[in-house]
Order: structure tokens, then C-alpha cells, then sequence
């Protein structure tokens, strides 16, 4: 029978996950001035290389915080990443905070001096580098610097006791280099495995309806996790791979297929697909192009769809119609049907996907007009009823949305449904089942 310290994690692999901590140090990341985005790239990073993130320390510019800080963190992990406070301003307080902590007096790097005075001189400024600059050349005993290809301050790595501790710049592109280029290889040659994923995007479907429907799903993957990650308008849904799999291909394959059969007309892609890019590929295929008319949205369909690079070779224009003689205007609804129905309504949303399409020369066209408030609404149409509609050669398709929220959760949501509007008609799927 193997002991405890049969499974402790050797190089090269074995069972343990290796435990990881990140300290991020910024007064600003306290204040709420900085959002943090350096923990979540370093918890990605650290994680899809086969880590666990176990905790998560955010502490100010003192010395003691960051000194109490890597000491919680030792008692508790084997790998430890700080980012932050390695500047050469009197508020970067990472070094002495290390060094003071870990019992290791600071000395001057010779090597790492003279980068940075190269470095100054490089960059054409004064003759001299200012005094406060040589503090970056500071190390404590025993440490390895790292090198910082994108700025001037070099990063750490410390062994403590069989801990490692990385330390690199607060500064994120910096941080994110040296992450990619010294982390994540470390983390690779030390980790049980990386921990495999398999996400897939939903949209139309309530998160509760969604895993009501794949409940089961647990006794078809043993092992496996399930989480459900929703945001405005879709929710992804992430299955874990239980360890290394001999065949991670097969594995995420399966899990894949089992998805789709059971959610399948809701899913609009995997990974980090877009709802606007899913529909760009579809137009390319059939070699057909898209314009838009949109009342309540303001332009935010035509902005997504910009956004995906290459959508000038299947996006031919959008327009904003808010007024009714707009419409008219720009998009061909005649008049009288919106005299007769109101501006909000389905023969209006219609009529828009239809009359933008046929003034653009296109073979599909969105349409969306709502009230997204927080005035204007009636009793028969309160806020946040949105028509979306879609006109292809398929034929078309309307939704009304009945949503509820901020203005601006409204104008989201409406979006969303209008793009997913067009990519349901463009598969030949049906109707969404969420109500909304
Ligand atoms: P510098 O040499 O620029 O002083 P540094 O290593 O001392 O680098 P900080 O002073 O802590 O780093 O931060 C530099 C910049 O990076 C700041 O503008 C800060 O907003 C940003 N930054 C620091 N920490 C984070 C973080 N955790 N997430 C996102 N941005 C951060
Ligand atoms: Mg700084």
C-alpha cells in the first residue's frame, strides 16, 4: 500500500494536483481603481497547465502585508505567484517585503545593474540612470532573477523549503510574458496533468431549464464536473475531465457528442466562439451577406458584428432607424404599418429585416425594434418588449422578448436574441424554447 509521500506530486508527474497561490499587491487593486485582471490570467495560465489555484491573497503597498502574506501562503502551498510592486518608485515595497520576510538580506545583482543601465541608455534619456532605478537590481539571497523582456524590471524565483515563489511585475503585458515564458513550462513539468475542459456556449435556454436537461449527465461521465457559467444572454457550459485521460480526444469527444444531443439546437459553439462569428461562418459558407436595421439596440448588433475580424467580406451595412419616419426612411416600412401596429411590433420587425435587405441587396437581413425604458412603456407593451426578426431565402423568423432589467440589460439581451434569431433561421432550428 503506497504511504502519503508515495503521492505527493514527483517531477514528471503522479497524483496530487500542485497547490498554487497568488498574491497581487496594489493599494490601486484594493481600492477597486485596478481590476485585478492580473489573478485571473495568472489562475487561467496556472490552472490550464495543470495546477490548483487553491487561494488568493490581494494585498496592499506595505511591507508587513506582503512579508504576512507570503507567509500564509508557504504554510499552506508548494507554488506561490506574486505580481506587483517591483517598480522603482518608494511605493514598490515587493523585494524588501521579500526579503525581510524570508530572513535574505537584499544585495545588488551586478549583471541585472548593468541591464538596466543599457536599458537607460537605450532609450536615449538622461546620461546618468537615477539612484531610485538601482533598486531594481536588488535581490534577496538565494534568488534567481528572471528576465523581463518587455520592461525593466526582472522577476524572481525563490525556493523556499520546498515551495517556489515566482515574483514578477505588477504591470500586466509584462506579467503575462514572463508568466508564459517561466510559469506555465514549471508548472507543465511538475503537474499531475493539465486539467481538460470541454466548454460549450449556450444561448436561449434558462440556466435552470439547461440543467434540468443534462442532470442525468453525471451517470453517463463518472468523474466528471459540470459547471454552469451564465452571463447576460448565454449561459457556457464547462465539463471537467476527471485527470489525464489516455485519450484526451476520444474523452472531450464524448462529452462533446452527449452535449449536443441533449442541448444541441442551443449550443452556437465551443470555446471562445461568438454568437456574431458562428454567423459570419455560416454567411461565408452560403456566400451570402447581412444588413441590419435596428431601432432599441442603437447599433450594438452592428457593433458585435464589426467586431469579428473578416466581417466586411459578409456584412454590408447597418442602420439605426429610432424615429418611425426612419424607418420608412432608411429601411422601406411603409408607413401605414406602423400607424397601424406601432412601432414595436412584429410587422414592424418583420417588415425591417425585410426592407433593409431589400435596400441593400442582400439575402439576409435583422430587424429589432422594443422598448428598452426605463420609460415609454404601455400596458399592453411595457418595457422590455422587443421584437427581433430575420429575413433569409430560408424564409423568416420573429421572437418577441418580453425582458426585464436595467435599459441596458435590455438593449444586451435584445441583441443577443436578434443575432440568435438569424442563426436559428440559418440552421432551419425552430423556435427557442425560452420564453424570456
Ligand atoms: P512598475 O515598474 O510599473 O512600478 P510594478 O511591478 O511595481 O511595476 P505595480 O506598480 O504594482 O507594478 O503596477 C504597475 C501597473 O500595473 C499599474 O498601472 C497597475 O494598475 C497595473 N497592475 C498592477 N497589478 C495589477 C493587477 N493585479 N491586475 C491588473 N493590473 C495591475
Ligand atoms: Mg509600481
Amino acid at each position: 500500500v503506497a504511504g502519503h509521500g508515495d503521492r505527493v506530486t514527483a517531477p514528471g508527474g503522479g497524483a496530487e494536483p500542485l497547490a498554487a497561490e497568488v498574491i497581487t499587491v496594489g493599494n490601486e487593486i484594493l481600492s477597486g481603481r485596478t481590476v485585478d485582471t492580473n489573478f485571473a490570467f495568472l489562475a487561467h495560465l496556472l490552472e490550464e497547465n495543470g495546477a490548483r489555484v487553491a487561494q488568493h491573497q490581494t494585498v496592499g503597498d506595505t511591507v508587513e502585508a506582503i512579508g504576512a502574506a507570503v507567509q500564509q501562503a508557504l504554510s499552506r502551498a508548494r507554488l506561490i505567484v506574486l505580481t506587483g510592486g517591483l517598480g522603482p518608485t518608494p511605493d514598490d515595497l515587493t523585494r524588501k517585503a521579500l526579503a525581510q520576510s524570508l530572513n535574505r538580506p537584499l544585495s545588488l545583482d551586478p549583471r541585472i545593474l548593468e541591464r538596466l543601465r543599457e536599458r537607460w541608455e537605450q532609450r536615449g534619456g538622461r546620461a546618468t540612470m537615477p539612484a531610485n532605478n538601482e533598486q531594481q537590481a536588488l535581490v534577496p539571497r538565494g534568488a534567481e532573477p528572471l528576465e523581463n523582456p518587455v520592461g525593466s524590471a526582472p522577476g524572481l524565483q525563490i525556493e523556499v523549503d520546498g515551495a517556489t515563489i515566482f515574483v514578477l511585475p505588477g504591470v500586466p503585458i509584462e506579467m503575462e510574458t514572463m508568466s508564459r515564458a517561466t510559469i506555465a513550462p514549471w508548472v507543465r513539468a511538475r503537474a499531475a496533468g493539465a486539467v481538460e475542459h470541454v466548454t460549450v456556449r449556450t444561448v436561449g435556454i434558462w440556466e435552470s431549464v439547461l440543467a434540468e436537461r443534462l442532470t442525468d449527465l453525471a451517470g453517463h461521465l463518472p468523474g466528471h464536473s459540470i459547471a454552469f457559467l451564465p452571463s447576460i444572454g448565454s449561459v457556457d457550459v464547462r465539463v471537467t475531465l476527471p485527470g489525464v485521460a489516455a485519450d484526451v480526444a476520444a474523452a472531450r469527444a464524448r462529452v462533446r457528442a452527449l452535449l449536443l444531443e441533449r442541448v444541441g439546437s442551443y449550443v452556437y459553439g465551443e470555446g471562445d466562439a461568438t454568437l456574431e462569428g458562428v454567423i459570419g461562418t455560416l454567411l461565408l459558407e452560403r456566400g451570402q451577406w447581412l444588413a441590419v436595421a435596428e431601432s432599441c439596440t442603437g447599433g450594438l448588433v452592428c457593433g458585435r458584428i464589426t467586431a469579428v475580424p473578416g466581417s466586411s467580406t459578409w456584412f454590408e451595412r447597418g442602420v439605426v432607424c429610432y424615429s418611425n419616419a426612419s424607418k420608412t426612411a432608411l429601411a422601406g416600412v411603409p408607413a401605414e404599418l406602423i400607424e397601424r401596429h406601432g412601432a414595436v411590433s412584429e410587422p414592424v420587425a418583420r417588415a425591417l429585416a425585410r426592407g433593409i435587405a431589400e435596400r441593400a441587396g442582400t439575402a439576409v437581413g435583422i430587424g429589432v425594434t422594443g422598448i428598452a425604458g426605463p420609460a415609454g412603456g404601455t400596458s399592453d407593451k411595457p418595457v422590455g418588449t422587443v421584437h427581433v426578426a430575420a429575413f433569409a431565402p430560408d424564409g423568416e423568423a420573429h421572437r418577441l422578448l418580453r425582458l426585464s432589467g436595467s435599459r441596458a440589460i435590455i438593449r444586451e439581451r435584445s441583441t443577443i436574441a436578434a443575432l440568435d434569431c438569424l442563426r436559428r433561421l440559418l440552421l432551419g432550428l425552430g423556435e427557442s424554447a425560452k420564453p424570456d
